[in-house]
């Protein structure tokens, strides 16, 4: 992809190209109408999402099958108008990556589609140790003006889903609405097949309510912008504050982010301090541990002190910080799973629901089905499993055709 960057406000004309595009963004579309102290004669939008404006440049820059793929990254903020918003979950201007391609064939669009979830859904697991839910999205819940969109859905303590990240196949409804036309090899004019997705910052809301706990943050060794704090024990003491620099940039020199805090503060102050802010390992080192060339580490998922010897400290560290993360994505994985339960009614779907836990049911694939549930218990339909594995639907008792993961959601 390359990165690019295009303009926040954009002509109310190319909102409206796309039907089902403005419909579904109407009520959350914020607009500038007057500016310099006049009436604007065309109003401007402010970006809900960029397939507009991007659809109506790629218009003008793609003209033959040579100039395909075309695939664009935007790193951009974006507002969708919120009547009640959370910190970090839900606010009506968030920043995000958006990824917008454009392929001559079908396939290649659907298959960028599918390749772009799984690399979400990767770098959830691998990065945010956070275990993911993906799937394709029911037509009430897709993007607006998709053809089809696949979401990824993550857990939070209170068994709530958070929609994490979401890639859409748009088919050539954008390109048709934008005139995203090229010359193919046999010198016919086609429409092109677009797909886009994005992340925004409420991954960050995603990763507090994952791993977090009664004493704070408790942030993934990978993305912890401080993963290891050093706490000085008895720092005034000669050579003190020296060892633990030392062992600072030993740690440094491996790439590992670390901190020696050598503020006034008491060393229980600066414990409790980093273990709210969600610092993954934590060090003492004092007069003692050096006398017998060891450090004190404690792992913020709480498994008490570990004495461990300074030789190859830095090699020690990695280790533990490798082990964290694995064991926060257990943790969470382990949580998802034993709060999946099937249900076969709606009663049994709304008590699984108040007891915090996403309710894997069939679906006979009717609006009214989806609607019905959202009436009765207030989840939604999240994202549908690969394979249909229930036999009934969860509303109305026909056979299920497919098997999707309801649950409330932020
Ligand atoms: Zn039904």
């Amino acid at each position: 992809m390359e990165n690019a960057y295009f303009p926040l406000l954009i002509p109310m004309s190319f909102m409206t190209k796309e039907a089902e595009h403005v419909e579904g963004f109407a009520p959350e579309v914020a607009v500038v109408t007057h500016a310099g102290g006049e009436k604007l004669q065309e109003p401007l939008a402010v970006r809900p999402t960029s397939e507009t404006i991007i659809g109506h440049m790629m218009g003008k820059w793609v003209e033959s099958w040579r100039d395909l793929p075309l695939r664009l990254n935007q790193w951009c903020n974006v507002m969708r108008w919120e009547k009640t918003t959370r910190p970090f979950l839900r606010t009506s201007e968030f920043l995000w990556q958006e990824g917008h391609s454009v392929y001559a064939a079908a396939e290649e669009a659907e298959e960028e589609t599918l390749n772009m979830l799984r690399l979400y859904e990767e770098f959830a697991k691998n990065v945010l140790c956070m275990p993911v839910l993906t799937g394709r999205k029911t037509e009430k819940e897709k993007f607006a003006g998709a053809v089809a969109t696949y979401g990824m859905e993550a857990m939070m303590h209170d068994g709530k889903s958070l929609q994490s990240g979401t890639s859409h196949y748009l088919g050539q409804n954008f390109s048709k609405a934008f005139g995203v036309q090229f010359t193919d090899k046999d010198g016919t004019l086609k429409y092109g097949y677009t797909m886009s997705y994005g992340v925004s910052t409420r991954l960050i809301g995603a990763i507090i309510m994952t791993h977090g706990d009664q004493r704070g943050l408790v942030l993934p060794p990978p993305v912890a912008p401080v993963q290891v704090i050093i706490v000085p024990i008895a720092q005034k003491k000669e050579g003190v504050l020296a060892a633990c620099e030392r062992l600072a940039a030993s740690l440094k020199e491996a790439g590992i982010r670390v901190k020696v805090d050598d503020s006034d503060n008491s060393p229980g102050w600066k414990f409790n301090e980093w273990e709210m802010k969600g610092v993954p390992v934590r060090i003492e080192l004092g007069p003692r541990d050096i006398e017998k060339d060891v450090m004190t580490v404690s792992r913020r998922d709480g498994f008490g002190k570990e004495e461990v010897s300074l030789q190859n400290a830095a090699e020690t560290v990695k280790g533990i910080l490798s082990d964290l993360s694995e064991a926060l994505y257990q943790k969470a994985e382990k949580r998802m799973q034993e709060r999946i339960v099937p249900a076969e009614t709606l009663d049994g779907l709304l008590e699984a629901v108040n007891g915090g836990n996403f309710v894997k049911a069939g679906w006979c694939g009717c609006r009214a089905c989806e609607d019905k549930v959202k009436e009765f218990s207030q989840a939604t339909a999240r994202v549908m499993a690969k394979e249909n594995t229930a036999e009934t639907c969860v509303a109305c008792g026909a056979p299920s055709v497919h098997t999707v993961f309801f649950a409330r959601a932020y």
